[in-house]
C-alpha cells in the first residue's frame, strides 16, 4: 500500500468517523495518522476508535500513527439561567468565581489564577475570539471588563487571554488522567495544547516516560516567542491556527506558519499545519478554491503534515475531504515548482557524521539510477534526517520497533516498514532489498541505496551506506559481513 505523494495527512475521528467501515475509507483515501481528540468524546469512544485503528493497521500490512490530543488548560465561562445573552459594545460586563447562573451583567469564570494574573488593559476573547472584552479592573476573584465586540454569550464558551503568560499548569488533572488513560491504550504521539513554555512540554514528557512522542500545540503568542526552545523540547510540532489565529492578530498567521515550517524543517522534527484546512467541506463535497490554496501553500512550504479536524471529525464529507488533500499533494509535488523551492531550502551542510551519510545518500539515489533509499532507524532520528534531504527518491523507513514506525507514519516521505531485528549490516541490506520489492518501490533488477548504524541497537550511530542489488540472489554471495 503505497502512497503517491510525501507529504502526510492527519484524520480527527469523531462521531462521523468512529466504525470500522468510515475508519477503513479514511486510510484508503490517504489517511496516514488519525488525531483522538481527548477535548471530546468519552474515553469509551476513544478507546474503540483505537482498537478500530489498531485491526485496520493490521488488515493493511502498513503502521499507522495515532495522536491523542489533549484538551490543555482551556479557559471556559460557566453557564447561563436563561439562555444565551446579547453583549452590546460600550456595556460593562462583568467575571467572577461565583458559581450563580450567569445573565447580561456577569458570569464566572472558574479560574482564580487568572483573577491574578490579570493586567488592567488587557483582552479577554470568547468564543473564538467573536467577543473581545477589555479589563478595567480586577481583584483576586473578578475582573470588570467593558464590550469593544458585542456578541451572543452562552454556557461553557471558551476564553482567551493572549496578551498575558498564564500561571496556568501545562496539563490539567483531565490532562493527567487523559495521558495516562492514552498511553495505556498504547497512542504514539501526545499532543500538548495550550503550551507557553519549554517546562510545559518537559512536564508532558515526564509523564509520558517514553511511551509516546510528544507534540507541542503552537496556540498562544508566548509559545511563538518561545518556539525555539519549544522545538527544542519537543518531538514534533502542530501549528494550532485555531487558537493562534484567536490569539494572536491573524494576519500575523501565515508568517508565523511559514516560519515555524521552515524551523521544523532545519531541525528535523515533524510539523503540521492544522484547522481550516478544508473547513467548508463539513458541510459540502467541494472545497472553496481558497482552501485548496491554502492545503497546497502548506505543502509547498515543507509540513510535514496536513490535518483535517472538524471535516473527518463531524463533517458530511469525511472521505472526501482526505481525498481531496490527497489530490491537492499529488498535484503539488508533480509541479517542478514544489521541487525547486523544497531544494532551494534544503540549508547547508550539517556537521555530524549522520548529516554526511544522509547527504550522500540523497546524493548518489538522485545521481545514479537508485529506485529507493532504505534507511533502519532505531529510534526515528536517522529517518528523519534523510527525509529532511527532501530526496527525490522514495524513502523507506525500516524499523525493528513497531512505536518507531509508527510514530514516523507523520513524517514527510517515510513509507514505514516494521522489520525484524538485526545484527549485521548484511542482513539490513537483505531486509531492505526484499522490502523495496515487496513494497513496490522496486524490481528485481534496480538498485537501492542502505543507509545504517552499526553497531545496531545504538540510536544516532549512523556511519554506514552502500549502493545493492534489490535482488537478495545477488547480494549473498558477494557481500561481506
Ligand atoms: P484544537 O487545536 O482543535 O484542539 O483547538 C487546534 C487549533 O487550535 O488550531
Ligand atoms: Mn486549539
Amino acid at each position: 500500500m503505497r502512497r503517491l505523494r510525501n507529504v502526510k495527512i492527519v484524520a480527527t475521528l469523531g462521531p462521523a468517523s468512529s466504525n470500522y467501515e468510515m475508519i477503513r475509507a479514511l486510510f484508503e483515501a490517504g489517511a496516514d495518522v488519525f488525531r483522538l481528540n481527548m477535548s471530546h468524546g468519552t474515553h469509551e469512544d476513544i478507546a474503540a476508535r483505537h482498537k478500530i485503528i489498531r485491526h485496520v493497521e493490521e488488515e493493511v500490512g502498513r503502521p499507522i500513527g495515532i495522536l491523542a490530543d489533549l484538551q490543555g488548560p482551556k479557559l471556559r465561562v460557566g453557564t447561563f439561567g436563561a439562555g444565551p445573552v446579547d453583549l452590546e459594545e460600550g456595556q460593562n460586563f462583568r467575571l467572577d468565581l461565583d458559581d450563580a447562573p450567569g445573565n447580561a451583567k456577569r458570569v464566572q469564570l472558574p479560574h482564580r489564577e487568572i483573577f491574578e494574573a490579570l493586567e488592567k488593559g488587557a483582552s479577554l476573547l470568547v468564543n473564538d475570539g467573536k467577543i473581545r472584552l477589555r479589563v478595567e479592573e480586577h481583584g483576586s476573584d473578578f475582573a470588570n471588563c467593558t464590550v469593544e465586540v458585542g456578541g451572543t454569550i452562552s454556557d461553557r464558551k471558551g476564553v482567551n487571554v493572549p496578551d498575558v503568560v498564564l500561571p496556568l499548569a501545562a496539563l490539567s488533572e483531565k490532562d493527567k488522567v487523559d495521558l495516562e488513560f492514552a498511553c495505556d491504550l498504547g497512542v504514539d504521539w501526545l499532543a500538548l495544547s495550550f503550551v507557553q513554555r519549554p517546562q510545559d512540554v518537559e512536564e508532558g514528557r515526564d509523564l509520558a516516560r517514553g511511551r509516546a512522542a510528544i507534540m507541542s500545540k503552537i496556540e498562544k503568542p508566548a509559545a511563538v516567542n518561545a518556539f525555539d526552545a519549544i522545538l527544542e523540547a519537543s518531538d514534533g510540532i502542530m501549528v494550532a491556527r485555531g487558537d493562534l489565529g484567536v490569539e494572536c492578530p491573524i494576519q500575523n498567521v501565515p508568517p508565523m506558519q511559514k516560519r515555524m515550517v521552515r524551523k521544523c524543517r532545519a531541525a528535523a522534527k515533524p510539523v503540521i499545519v492544522a484547522t481550516q484546512m478544508l473547513e467548508s467541506m463539513i458541510e459540502s463535497p467541494m472545497p472553496t478554491r481558497a482552501e485548496v490554496s491554502d492545503v497546497a501553500a502548506a505543502i509547498y512550504e515543507g509540513a510535514d503534515a496536513v490535518m483535517l479536524s472538524a471535516e473527518s471529525a463531524v463533517g458530511q464529507f469525511p472521505t472526501e475531504a482526505v481525498a481531496t488533500m490527497n489530490n491537492v499533494a499529488i498535484e503539488v509535488e508533480n509541479d517542478p515548482t514544489y521541487r525547486e523551492v523544497v531544494d532551494a531550502s534544503r540549508g547547508g551542510p550539517k556537521r555530524s557524521v549522520a548529516d554526511g551519510i544522509v547527504s550522500a545518500a540523497r546524493e548518489i539515489a538522485e545521481t545514479a539510477d537508485i529506485k529507493v533509499i532504505c534507511c533502519y532507524s532505531q529510534s526515528g532520528t536517522t529517518a528523519s534526517l534523510v527525509a529532511r534531504e527532501r530526496p527525490h527518491v522514495p524513502i523507506i523507513a525500516m524499523a525493528s520497533r513497531m512505536a518507531t514506525a509508527r510514530r514516523m507514519s507523520l513524517t514527510w516521505g517515510l513509507h514505514c516498514v516494521k522489520t525484524n531485528e538485526v545484527d549485521r549490516f548484511k542482513s539490513a541490506v537483505l531486509n531492505s532489498a526484499r522490502a523495496s520489492v515487496r513494497e513496490g518501490f522496486a524490481d528485481l533488477e534496480d538498485q537501492l541505496v542502505v543507509t545504517a548504524g552499526v553497531p545496531f541497537g545504538e540510536p544516532g550511530t549512523t556511519n554506514i551506506l552502500r549502493v545493492a542489488p534489490c535482488d537478495e540472489r545477488k547480494i549473498i554471495p558477494a557481500d561481506p559481513e
